[in-house]
Parts: structure tokens; C-alpha cells; sequence
């Protein structure tokens, strides 16, 4: 039994051996995805719950790389958070989304994820003055989403760059609502213009009386704050009916149209398709 246990041990070690091997190399992998034009932006239009027209898309980072083939976020954003290579990827995202943005029809905002790594290692100013200002795009056209990873520690200096994002016109969002730990106390903190309520409410939907009157509570908690609320993971007609007798101002989710790259989105054609 002993020499068992041994083995057993040696094997774990050498399997977190090979886990570390590959993350190193992916960590290796992205120093250059940039350059090397590996990543791609996807977009994901959000909906407008009263009119059913499209108010704006979710910018959501891709990489393709040429052995591995798309590598999801999941796996490769905590290592570049690790690594800290998230603050160049992020700073380029704003940048290239900016970029794309500003092509589209007027009335459409590009809502962008910020790594809590990246709001606090980062001058976030000054890279969203650059995006801004190289693409020539309304800064109110852009919005940021932030999870509570950034107001965890909730000192003044995070106050204080909320503050200014807000000054220079572009608006702020609460990503994952719900799934924290002290949501609540983070809408004291912070005017923010908008919460993403998490997918794992959305889910759950139909088949619990819980669950909506959860989303009840939530958007008309919201409503008089005057923030507004979207929801995330809309997969079926079912849901989208649920939340728009609850109010929920807008919606997002594979019922409405997949994360699209930007070299396949015709947003022309979004933006009519609703007429
Ligand atoms: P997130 O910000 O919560 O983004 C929503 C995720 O849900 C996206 O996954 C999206 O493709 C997926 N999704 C959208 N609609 C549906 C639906 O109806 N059903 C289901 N099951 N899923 C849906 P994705 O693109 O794989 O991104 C995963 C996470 O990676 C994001 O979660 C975000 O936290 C992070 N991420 C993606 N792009 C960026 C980025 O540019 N910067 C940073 N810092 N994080 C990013
Ligand atoms: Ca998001
Ligand atoms: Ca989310
Ligand atoms: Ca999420």
C-alpha cells in the first residue's frame, strides 16, 4: 500500500509537471499572438428589450493559434493574468475595438472587458484617451465591463479611475452580477450605468419561481437607481419572454446571434434586420 501511495504521488507529480510545461509554453505562445495577428475580436450584439433592435455588441477576444487551434478565453486569459500580459492584450482590445467600432452605425456602442489586472497594473486613462482619440470615436459610444474583481479591494484609487473613466463620457457596466459575494454593497459604492445579470440566473429561469422573482427584484431595484440592466445567456424564446415581463432592459445571448468575428459582421445588416 505504501509503494502504491509512492507511485501514486510520483504520478500526480509528473502530471502537474506537464500542466506547468504547457502552461509556460502558452504563456510563451501569447508574447507574440499579437504581432503575429493570432488575435481577433468577436462580437456579440445585445438587444434592446422593447423595440427588439440591436443597441450594441460585447467585444470578446479570440485566439487562434496555429498548432492549438482556438484556444478559449477561459484558458488563456487567466494565464496572461498571471503573467501580466493582459495589460498589453487589453490595451490593445481597446484599441481595435475603438478601431472597429467607429465604422458602424452611429447609434451602436462596443462594450469591452477589463481585467481587474488591468485596471490596477494599467494606466487605463491614458490607453482609452489613445483608443479614443486614433479611432476618432465618441468615448460615449464605449462602454467598459468590469467584474467585482476590480472593487475587491476598494481603495480610493479605484474610486478615483471609475471617476475619471466616467468623466471622459464612456460608461461603466457590472459584469457576472450576482455571482460575488457583497454585489449589493457594490452598487453603494459606484454609479454604475448598467449590470450584465450573470448567465446562471438566466439559466435557471424557467424552471424556478425563484429565480424570477430574483431577476424581478434585481431590474426593479435597478429601475430606480436608474441603472440599467441586461441579461446574459438568452437562449430560448421562453426566457426572453420571462425577462421582459420582468423589465430587464436589454438581452444577450445565443438566441439573438453568436459572438461573431468582426470579419464576418455585417452590422449593416444587423442593425436592419430588426426593421
Ligand atoms: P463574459 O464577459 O461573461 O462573456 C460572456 C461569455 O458567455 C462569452 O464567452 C460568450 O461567448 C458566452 N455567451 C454568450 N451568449 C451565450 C449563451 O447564450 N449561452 C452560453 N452558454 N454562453 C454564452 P467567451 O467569449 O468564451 O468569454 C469567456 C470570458 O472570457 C468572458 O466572460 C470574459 O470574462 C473573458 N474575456 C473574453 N474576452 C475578453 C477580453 O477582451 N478581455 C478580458 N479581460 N476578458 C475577456
Ligand atoms: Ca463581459
Ligand atoms: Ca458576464
Ligand atoms: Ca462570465
Amino acid at each position: 500500500a505504501k509503494q502504491d501511495g509512492r507511485n501514486t504521488y510520483c504520478f500526480f507529480e509528473s502530471e502537474m509537471d506537464a500542466l506547468m510545461k504547457a502552461r509556460r509554453e502558452l504563456e510563451l505562445d501569447l508574447r507574440s499572438a499579437i504581432e503575429k495577428g493570432q488575435m481577433q475580436l468577436a462580437y456579440q450584439p445585445v438587444i434592446n428589450s422593447e423595440t427588439l433592435e440591436i443597441a450594441g455588441f460585447e467585444a470578446l477576444l479570440r485566439w487562434h493559434h496555429p498548432q492549438r487551434g482556438w484556444v478559449p478565453p477561459s484558458e488563456f486569459i487567466p494565464v496572461a493574468e498571471a503573467s501580466g500580459q493582459i495589460c498589453d492584450i487589453g490595451a490593445w482590445v481597446l484599441r481595435q475595438a475603438c478601431q472597429e467600432a467607429r465604422n458602424w452605425p452611429d447609434h451602436l456602442w462596443v462594450a469591452v472587458n477589463v481585467s481587474p489586472v488591468q485596471f490596477k497594473h494599467r494606466d487605463l486613462i491614458q490607453d482609452l484617451n489613445t483608443a479614443l482619440l486614433d479611432a476618432s470615436m465618441s468615448a460615449n459610444r464605449l462602454e467598459l465591463e468590469i467584474t467585482e474583481g476590480v472593487l475587491l479591494h476598494n481603495t480610493e484609487s479605484t474610486l478615483a479611475t471609475l471617476e475619471s473613466i466616467h468623466s471622459l463620457g464612456v460608461s461603466i457596466s457590472m459584469d457576472d452580477f450576482g455571482t460575488g459575494y457583497s454585489s449589493l454593497s457594490y452598487l453603494r459604492m459606484f454609479k454604475f450605468d448598467k449590470i450584465k445579470i450573470d448567465q446562471s440566473f438566466i439559466s435557471d429561469l424557467h424552471q424556478t419561481q425563484d429565480a424570477r422573482a430574483m431577476i424581478g427584484a434585481i431590474t426593479s431595484m435597478c429601475e430606480n437607481l436608474g441603472i440599467k440592466t441586461t441579461a446574459e445567456g438568452v437562449e430560448t424564446r421562453a426566457q426572453q419572454d420571462i425577462l421582459i415581463q420582468q423589465k430587464c432592459s436589454l438581452l444577450q445571448g445565443y438566441l439573438f446571434g453568436r459572438p461573431v468575428l468582426s470579419s464576418e459582421l455585417d452590422v449593416y445588416r444587423f442593425a436592419k434586420q430588426q426593421q
